[in-house]
């Protein structure tokens, strides 16, 4: 079995990318909405706590990636690598499940579930790719500059973004429709964010493993700005005309 994967590491990326694609159009096509948070409907089978779904959804990212890349501690830039993949995953599995104000709210057990298998083949993918293809190199390399630069850039318009939302969240008066920043221009900055640190992390390692990482964020993430953008111009008479769903002027 593990020869098996080894061996055709390459080839079950691509069929990965390939079924991610196949998701993204299904989505796109169907407009189906992904039934959770303000999506989520009663007759979805068995719902669990949100915060403690996100929590339990979230962990094989937070473990998995960095405990295969951090098998050789003397290779300094994969450690630095797993410490990014550990900062933004710290944040989304512990921080934010804690953050959210979502008491009685809940998740239905089939989204945690898909979810923690994303984030297992995800973390398996890109944790070996690290482990075994990324040698120790010169931190000045153009590439590793621009993307972590891109990756810091993402990150503080997703939490920033995401903030707001909590913020919104926790006047508890329903949902509203959030003013300022990139709200400006999107509906979904948070997910604009996410899509760009990945894209950043593309750069700094550039793979197949990483790029099937961006791509499936982007396949998740645009159908599902889509639907909150019709969600938002559905519920609000006055939504902001000119406000797109998730990448400014343009979609
Ligand atoms: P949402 O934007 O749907 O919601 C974030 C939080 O803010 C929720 O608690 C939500 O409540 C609340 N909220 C959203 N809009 C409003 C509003 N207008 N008024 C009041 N409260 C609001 O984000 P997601 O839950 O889909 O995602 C959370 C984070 O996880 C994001 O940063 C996203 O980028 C990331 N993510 C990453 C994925 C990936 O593939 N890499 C996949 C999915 C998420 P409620 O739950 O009731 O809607």
């Amino acid at each position: 079995m593990g020869h098996f994967f080894f061996k055709n590491f390459e080839f079950l990326i691509l069929c990965w990318i390939t079924l991610g694609l196949i998701t993204f159009l299904y989505l796109i096509y169907s407009k189906t909405r992904a039934p959770y948070g303000r999506h989520v409907k009663k007759k979805r089978g068995i719902l669990i706590d949100n915060s403690f779904g996100w929590f339990i959804m979230e962990m094989p990212a937070l473990i998995i990636m960095p405990i295969l890349s951090l098998q050789n501690l003397n290779n300094s830039f994969a450690v630095f690598i797993a410490c990014l993949w550990l900062l933004h995953y710290f944040n989304r599995t512990i921080v934010f499940p804690l953050r959210i104000n979502t008491k009685k709210k809940k998740i239905p057990i089939s989204i945690v579930l898909s979810a923690f298998a994303f984030n297992s083949i995800n973390g398996l993918f890109n944790g070996y790719h690290v482990q075994l293809n990324v040698s120790q190199t010169n931190f000045f390399e153009f590439n590793i500059i621009v993307g972590v630069l891109i990756f810091f850039i993402g990150m503080l318009i997703n939490i920033t973004s995401d903030n707001k939302l909590i913020s919104l969240r926790r006047q508890k008066m329903g949902y509203k429709i959030p003013q300022g920043k990139l709200f400006k221009l999107v509906s979904c900055p948070n997910y604009l964010g996410e899509i760009i640190e990945w894209f950043g992390f593309f750069i700094i390692v550039p793979s197949i493993a990483s790029l099937s990482f961006f791509l499936w964020t982007s396949f998740n993430l645009i159908p599902r700005a889509l639907n909150h953008h019709e969600w938002y111009n559905e519920k609000f008479k006055n939504y902001p005309k000119n406000r797109k769903a998730v990448i400014p002027y343009t979609l």
